[in-house]
């Protein structure tokens, strides 16, 4: 089995900060922010941190640049160490 596909990262490679929101399409609404993201592969879940990206400041649609996401995805399928581990609590809702 080799499924690469995941959701999480949406990635802008030809991002301006004049775009218009993919989510709500307003205009002029991405902010320079720096923000904890966190990310799903298969059953594990990584938070990374510290992470620079565009965030709606109407509906909260992220954007990462594309070298960003590229970091976030090496990382995530490499093996390098974490900076920390945490544990992360599970809430099943379909019991
Ligand atoms: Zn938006």
């Amino acid at each position: 089995m080799s499924r690469t596909k995941q959701s999480g990262v949406t990635s802008g490679s030809a991002l301006r900060g004049d775009s218009p929101c993919r989510s709500c399409l307003g205009r002029n609404t991405y902010e320079d922010r720096v923000i904890s993201y966190p990310f799903s592969l298969r059953d594990r879940v990584i938070i990374f941190e510290n992470v620079p990206a565009f965030v709606c400041n109407q509906c909260g649609e992220i954007l990462l640049a594309g070298e960003t996401a590229k970091l976030i995805d090496d990382l995530a399928r490499g093996d390098s160490p974490p900076t920390r581990t945490t544990e992360v609590p599970v809430y099943d809702l379909g019991r």
